[in-house]
């Protein structure tokens, strides 16, 4: 006769749960079938297979080494772990302190007497298996109920957009809030700025929840497809959840506006490379970016002077086409930077920084607390699926945490590597020209200073060290940005991620 300890658990994740009860039961009969005497017992309620906060189970871990009972007994062998690894590791703590593991509806890899069962073995991870694909088909089966529901036309959470309300999960127009919305939608399809509709609806009493409406939400109300009767889940597009509010055509009018008005975005079309640095050689005011629409349809995009802009100073400076004085810059910076003196420069710069960072393992350790800043991330984020706060956006989120953990990987092991692939200084001027080339708004935002614009000149200040000085090495100190490009190994063509240094005077 053998003394045992019975380990269950219930876990919501799983439909066809056994309850406590029924799981106490089963161990019982098993206990009394082979004459087994329970002298201890386990319990962890309500928590998910994939919650490792078991606090039961710790005990029962921990107890194992001074107790009395010699065998576990659960109901299930997946009682014992998230996945096989766990369980088997699991397993190794009870075997380190001689105690066996035994499931009372499960063949085990040990028998009671201790000897050893190869299909029981063999079994184990078949019954772990089936419950890790489970609890990964059940989260599917939740996502395709969704869509079900979806495709239904039913709303299924989320935030309800100023406009609709929701009833037996079917939404429908509030009309009161609904002419606001549609007010707003005709205001900015007639040029009227976004802060002078706000203050159209304050002269009006109209606010949002109890407070004037603020930019964000106006801009939001306008981006909002649900308002044409679009709703987009991942790659579905659902028309038949949100009843459609504005007319079409006013959409897609006040949709091309805000494309239009979205000043130095960085939509793939309009990088504006040169914001932030251009001022009016006449006024001194900031040159910002603008658009406007040809005759012919097309955007034209230009540099145009706030201080006539705005019809503040009446300067009369005249705006620039976009690509046309970019491509000046950038023609510019990129003889500059060709120098040879300054590649020179530069190049010796690199080569010290190099030297210093594989001594002092800088961006191995940046990389690590990189790292380790993603995991919490990810960990966190695995606590909140967990308590339930599931959204889509979670979703997204975790993996753009596991491919930025993979690819840090990646550079920690190239850095860990760091002596064979230490550059020389061909490599690295190799490095310098191709960059040169392929990252113009890098150079730009490191090496220029400021630009100023004249009608019939310009004026590019570089930062050092392009700047003519007495001294090379005179008021020199490094800042270093670590930019990740693709660098070709020359020898074997292979492409990895090496940092740049790019060094400026501060
Ligand atoms: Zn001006």
């Amino acid at each position: 006769m053998k003394c045992a300890a019975i380990y269950a658990r219930y876990s919501s994740a799983s439909q066809t749960e056994q309850s406590i009860e029924g799981q106490l039961h089963v161990c019982n009969q098993y206990a009394k079938a082979n004459d087994l005497i329970i002298v201890d017992t386990y319990i962890d309620r309500a928590t998910t297979g994939t919650n490792d906060n078991r606090a039961a189970f710790q005990q029962m871990l921990k107890d194992s080494e001074n107790a009395t009972w010699e065998v576990v007994l659960v109901y299930a062998i997946d009682r014992f772990g998230r996945n096989s690894i766990e369980v088997a590791l699991n397993k190794q703590k009870l075997k380190n302190n001689k105690k066996i593991l035994i499931s009372a509806t499960q063949r085990t890899s040990e028998n009671l007497d201790g000897t050893k069962n190869l299909d029981g073995i063999l079994l184990e991870n078949v019954y772990i298996g089936i419950a890790e694909y489970y609890s990964a088909e059940l989260s599917q089966k939740i996502l395709r109920g969704l869509t079900e529901s979806r495709k239904k036309g039913q709303f299924c959470g989320g935030k309800v957009p100023y406009g609709y309300f929701v009833k037996d999960k079917k939404v429908y127009v509030d009309e009161e809030n609904a002419k606001v919305v549609s007010f707003i939608y005709e205001q900015y399809s007639a040029g009227v700025y976004v802060p002078d509709i706000i203050c159209k609806l304050n002269e009006k009493g109209i606010l949002h929840n109890g407070k004037p409406f603020a930019l964000n939400t106006v801009y939001a109300i306008l981006r909002n497809e649900r308002y044409i009767g679009i709703s987009r889940v991942r790659d579905e597009v659902y028309t038949n959840i949100y009843p459609q509010i504005i007319p079409t055509d006013l959409y897609e009018k006040v949709r091309k506006k805000l494309l239009c008005n979205k000043i130095g975005s960085r939509s793939v079309k309009a990088v504006y490379l040169l914001r932030n640095k251009i001022k009016c050689g006449y006024c001194g005011c900031p040159i910002s970016a603008e658009c406007g629409t040809a005759k012919n349809g097309y955007v034209v995009r230009y540099y145009k002077c706030i201080g006539r802009k705005k019809h503040r100073n009446g300067c009369k400076k005249q705006p620039v086409r976009k690509e046309t004085l970019e491509k000046l810059v950038l023609d510019n910076l990129k003889d500059a930077m060709n120098n040879p003196q300054t590649v020179n420069k530069i190049v010796k710069g690199i080569m010290k920084l190099q030297e210093q960072n594989s001594k002092e393992q800088t961006i191995l350790k940046l990389l690590q607390k990189e790292k380790k800043q993603a995991e919490t991330s990810l960990n966190n984020l695995v606590k909140a699926i967990e308590r339930g706060i599931v959204s889509l956006a979670t979703n997204k989120r975790l993996n753009e945490l596991e491919s930025l953990i993979k690819d840090l990987d990646e550079k920690i092991a190239i850095e860990q590597n760091k002596a064979s692939f230490m550059l020389s200084e061909n490599e690295i001027r190799r490095y310098y020209t191709a960059a040169i080339e392929q990252e113009s708004q890098l150079l730009i935002n490191y090496f220029i200073k400021e630009i100023t614009l004249f009608d019939d000149k310009i004026i590019i200040t570089y930062n050092n060290p392009l700047n003519e000085g007495p001294d090379e090495n005179r008021g020199f100190s490094f800042y270093e940005k670590m930019v990740f490009l693709p660098y070709t190994v020359p020898q074997s063509g292979q492409t990895i991620s090496l940092p740049l240094y790019m060094i400026m005077r501060i």
